[in-house]
């Protein structure tokens, strides 16, 4: 069995790529922030699908817990074979670009951006001590390339992960482990609930996604699983758009 570590695994996205990796044959660490109810949830679906579940509580934008995030995922199944830099949060106000404010950005970058940057750069380094040729595969947003003025510290953030990407997977390639950003268009989950009915009519009468449905965090899970197993040996760096078409417009 391989094992993975997904952060944010309790709900949506997360959760969909967990039980995607976990019927791929992987263990998973269950990373969450909060939501304990929701994790055990998460853990016993995977063990229902016949592989190992971990969990740990971790805000993923704080040093000292992203430290003991890593140790506790290696020590749970005796290593790491994949990362899946899911978790991100969302601003909780949405303000006009010459109006946000610095307490948004600073969160927002933790947790969106500095969390994956520095999981990736601790996890690469146990994955190159121990020899393992594994895989990170970083959750962006369509919101890398649409610029909403409105929220320009979250485009900001997921703007990065896709550098970050292409950096880690330049700098990792000669080892053997491979970088990958999954770049998910509207999917349904908590973080969209509070405008559904806002993306019901850009979705499906305006078709805003052209595929006109919403997407489901098991649509995106399907994709690291496509990325995490060996279906692209020789491809790293690349981004993978898991949004019906939505970039397309
Ligand atoms: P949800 O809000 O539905 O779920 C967020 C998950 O992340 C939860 O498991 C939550 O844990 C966890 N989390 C939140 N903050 C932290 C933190 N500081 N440390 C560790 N875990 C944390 O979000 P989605 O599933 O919708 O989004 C997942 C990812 O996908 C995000 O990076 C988001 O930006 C991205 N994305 C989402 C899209 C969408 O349409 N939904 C579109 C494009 C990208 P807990 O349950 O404990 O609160």
């Amino acid at each position: 069995m391989s094992a993975a570590l997904v952060t944010g695994a309790s709900r949506g996205i997360g959760r969909g790529i967990a039980l995607a990796l976990a019927g791929a044959g992987f263990d998973v660490v269950v990373n969450y922030a909060s939501n304990l109810a929701a994790a055990e949830d998460t853990a016993a679906d995977i063990e229902k699908l016949g592989a190992r579940a971990a969990l740990v509580r971790a805000d993923v934008g704080d040093a000292e817990d992203r430290a003991r995030l890593v140790q506790e995922a290696h020590d749970a199944f005796g290593g790491l074979d994949l990362l899946v830099n899911n978790a991100g949060v969302a601003p909780n106000v949405r303000a006009d670009l010459l109006e946000a404010t610095e307490e948004s950005f600073d969160r927002l970058v933790g947790i969106n951006l500095k969390g994956p940057y520095f999981l990736t750069q601790q996890v690469a380094l146990r994955m190159i001590d121990a020899g393992v040729r594994g895989k990170i595969v970083t959750i962006s947003s369509m919101s890398a390339y649409t610029a909403s003025v409105n929220r320009g510290d979250y485009c900001v953030t997921k703007a990065g992960l896709g550098m970050m990407t292409k950096l880690f997977a330049a700098r990792l390639a000669e080892h053997g482990i491979t970088v990958f950003e999954v770049r998910p268009g509207i999917i349904a989950t908590d973080m969209t609930g509070a405008v559904k009915e806002k993306y019901d009519k850009l979705i499906l009468a305006d078709g805003i996604t052209p595929i006109r449905r919403w997407g489901t965090p098991e649509d995106v899970g399907r994709a690291v699983v496509a990325v995490a197993t060996d279906l692209l040996p020789f491809s790293t760096g690349q981004v993978i758009d898991v949004d019906g078409g939505f970039h397309l417009r």
